[in-house]
């Protein structure tokens, strides 16, 4: 078994507890107007990879000395790491019986159904949420939220632990009505997750080049240090807890 990656990543430690190996999985469903990992929107590109299931568990085996010191592990990210899930499994059930730590990062855009086993494996999920707008959603990453809510609330309710993590970006969804719709869902529908803001940033613009893609334009903006102070206060007063892994 085995399938397309962009690279593996050790030394991380902004996505996950601890010192992690980070494996970008090729293949997203959506289409997101801000990407900033164009290279892992589809499977096969100058930028990916085949990689056998084998060489990523042998490769991680050699990290595990970094995981034990520091209470790290392995997170799957992407592109979208489900988009591949039998690839997904295969890998999260190798090293879950091993007894790495696991994270998974993603879009949520997956069936719930196909993905619970593996979700169960993990010591915790990060999965995004970028509009409850549905027709803003759609406009801005070519998709309808519907399925992404459902697992989202499914998710929470698996126990696992859980951080939702919004992209904020002027233009798209950093307003106060925005955020205020966002945080009414996670608090009403997502019990016990944790929040993470994201704020914007340009750094995929060299990737889009180097695929022969136009960059995403001046229309996006980072919101300000204090706005998102401003948002994680009303975020908190509705009982939700947030964090920052970055
Ligand atoms: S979900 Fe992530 S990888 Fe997929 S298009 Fe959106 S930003 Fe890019």
């Amino acid at each position: 078994m085995g399938g397309y990656i962009m690279q593996l990543q050790d030394f991380s430690v902004n996505d996950g507890e601890g010192i992690r190996t980070i494996i970008f999985m090729a293949g997203c469903p959506l289409r997101c107007a801000w990407c900033s990992n164009p290279e892992g929107q589809t499977l096969r590109n100058p930028m990916t990879r085949w990689a056998e299931a084998g060489e990523i568990i042998e490769h991680i085996r050699h990290q595990a000395i970094f995981y034990r010191s520091s209470g790290g592990g392995v997170t799957f990210s992407g592109g979208e790491a489900t988009a591949q899930p039998d690839f997904l499994a295969e890998l999260a059930g190798e090293l879950y019986d091993e007894g790495f730590d696991l994270a998974i990062e993603t879009c949520g855009f997956f069936s719930f159904d196909r993905l619970r086993p593996t979700l169960l494996k993990m010591g915790r999920i990060f999965m995004d949420l970028k509009c409850l707008d549905s027709a803003k959603h759609r406009a801005f990453t070519g998709v309808d939220n519907g399925l992404i809510l459902k697992n989202l609330s499914k998710t929470a309710a698996l126990g696992v632990p859980m951080t939702i993590r919004i992209p904020t970006i002027l233009g798209v969804n950093a307003t106060d009505e925005d955020m205020a719709a966002a945080f009414d869902f996670i608090a009403g529908s997502c019990r016990g997750a944790s929040l993470e803001l994201l704020p914007y940033h340009r750094y995929g613009e060299a990737k889009y080049a180097q695929l022969g893609l136009r960059a995403p334009g001046s229309e996006f903006g980072t919101p300000s240090p204090e706005q998102l102070e401003r948002w994680l206060g009303m975020a908190r007063e509705r009982g939700i807890e947030t964090v920052s892994f970055k």
